[in-house]
């Protein structure tokens, strides 16, 4: 189940001389054609010509999310402006968004990455792909949707949200994969359980694509049953084309970073300095190939870790453990550091409860923790519902050591989004 198998398999030593010249590649370029990188460069005292062992990546300046904004709109593209291609922003709430540009040879890489990432899989051409990422300025769902015309797949563009046409589509088309962000998925179960449609006997759906944002193990399961699928992780981000960076193969045991197009370090956050494999650390990035926009060194925020050994599968590329959170959103409540992962992983491996939370932080240091129960988890009983509310909060103690308040609400109470979840909300006045 292969796409490109000489490149997916290519021996390390020939995968890593590919890079090293991919690497001075584009230090060239970006010397030459980028002026924010020409001047760290002259700060720094880099030579372009002085890279001359994958080690030397080091010696280059980090490129940061501060960076792309400062320089908004066009201040890194490489090529004239006629030769790009598309336009697409990252998710962002607030202030300028980052905008990342593609040439045509970027579009096709990006498309081709995902077309890997499918057939891993085992995806084919008869395989009927209905796309719920966001379509618009976000790359989650066009990188996708081209990765899967190129392997031949029917694409059906249906974005989130309006799951009664989701059923719809997929029963009339028989659709047998999606690419989905989990709080969605966890929706979409719900949606199939209160409407009665058990997935695996009235549905030909087979995988989901989830990603996007960081979910956990426990989720994984939770979907799998939802949906009736297997569920592959599928991480990007749109600094580095969108979704395709690093997907999951048939074995589900860790994202396949693909190294012939992303130099991949694993930094300590605090400073700057690598990690050993199998170490957690942030993600940083260098793209290998890319025309319009390359980047050097650019600092995801996400934190993960690298699998060392080699994946059964036969793919030299490594594999990237499950982002466990950003760098930027650890949450300090009472002097206590917790990732919002950590109440998830409490949350959706806990009996009764539902597929949607919210993490509140009001007044000087109070965390509320909302879930939603389960739809066929409540007989009514008062007594029941306080006892099911005291082991949440005592699990939740137990690993993120602080005791917040639990507040169990009905079933799809609370707040869905379309894109990515808001699970946490932070109103306090510190
Ligand atoms: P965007 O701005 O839409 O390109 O979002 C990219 C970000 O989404 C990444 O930097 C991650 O923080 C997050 N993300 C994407 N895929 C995953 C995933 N599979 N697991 C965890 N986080 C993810
Ligand atoms: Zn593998």
């Amino acid at each position: 189940m292969f796409w490109d198998e000489s490149i997916e398999s290519l021996e390390r030593t020939e995968l890593e001389q590919l890079q090293l010249h991919c690497l001075q590649e584009t230090t060239r370029r970006v010397a030459a054609r980028v002026p924010f990188y020409r001047d760290k460069f002259a700060e720094l005292g880099i030579a372009p010509g002085s890279i001359r062992s994958l080690a030397d990546v080091r010696r280059l300046p980090f490129t940061t999310t501060a960076d792309l904004r400062a320089t908004y709109p066009a201040g890194m593209l490489a090529v004239p402006m006629d030769e790009a291609l598309r336009l697409h922003t990252s998710s962002g709430t607030t202030g300028k968004p980052k905008a990342i540009f593609f040439s045509r040879e970027d579009v096709n890489n990006a498309a081709e990455l995902c077309a890997r990432s499918f057939v891993m899989t085992g995806v084919t051409k008869k395989d009927v792909f209905q796309n719920m990422m966001t379509y618009g300025l976000f790359t989650g769902a066009l990188v996708t949707h081209y990765g899967a015309e190129k392997v031949g797949c029917l694409v059906i563009p249906a974005g989130p949200g309006n799951s009664e046409r989701q059923l719809m589509l997929m029963q009339d088309f028989r659709t047998t994969f999606v690419h989905l962000t989990p709080s969605y998925a966890l929706y979409l179960a719900d949606f199939l359980e209160k409407r009665g449609v058990q997935p695996r006997r009235h549905l030909a759906l087979r995988k989901a694509f989830v990603g996007a944002e960081p979910y956990t193990e426990e989720t994984r399961v939770k979907i799998e049953e939802g949906l009736g699928v297997d569920v592959y992780n599928s991480y990007g981000l749109s600094e580095m084309n969108g979704p395709g960076v690093a997907f999951e193969c048939e074995r589900k045991n860790g994202m396949h970073l693909w190294e012939d197009h992303f130099l991949l370090e694993i930094i300590n956050p605090q400073t700057g300095e690598p990690v050993p494999d199998g170490e957690s650390g942030e993600l940083v990035l260098t793209t290998l190939c890319r025309e319009a926009m390359p980047l050097l060194r650019y600092r995801t925020r996400d934190i993960t870790s690298v699998i060392p050994e080699p994946c059964e599968c036969g793919r030299t590329h490594r594999r990237l453990n499950r982002i466990t959170g950003r760098s930027d959103d650890m949450l300090i409540v009472r002097g206590v550091n917790i990732y919002p992962q950590q109440i998830e992983r409490v949350l959706m491996g806990a009996r009764g409860i539902g597929r949607n939370y919210q993490i509140r932080l009001e007044g000087l240091d109070e965390m509320t923790v909302s879930v939603e129960l389960a739809e066929a988890g409540f007989d009514g009983q008062v007594e029941h519902l306080v006892t099911l509310q005291g082991q949440i909060a005592e699990k939740l103690r137990a690993e993120i050591l602080v005791k917040p308040r639990v507040e169990l609400v009905p079933p799809a109470t609370l707040p869905v989004n379309e894109g990515k979840a808001r699970r946490v909300i932070d109103n306090r006045k510190l």
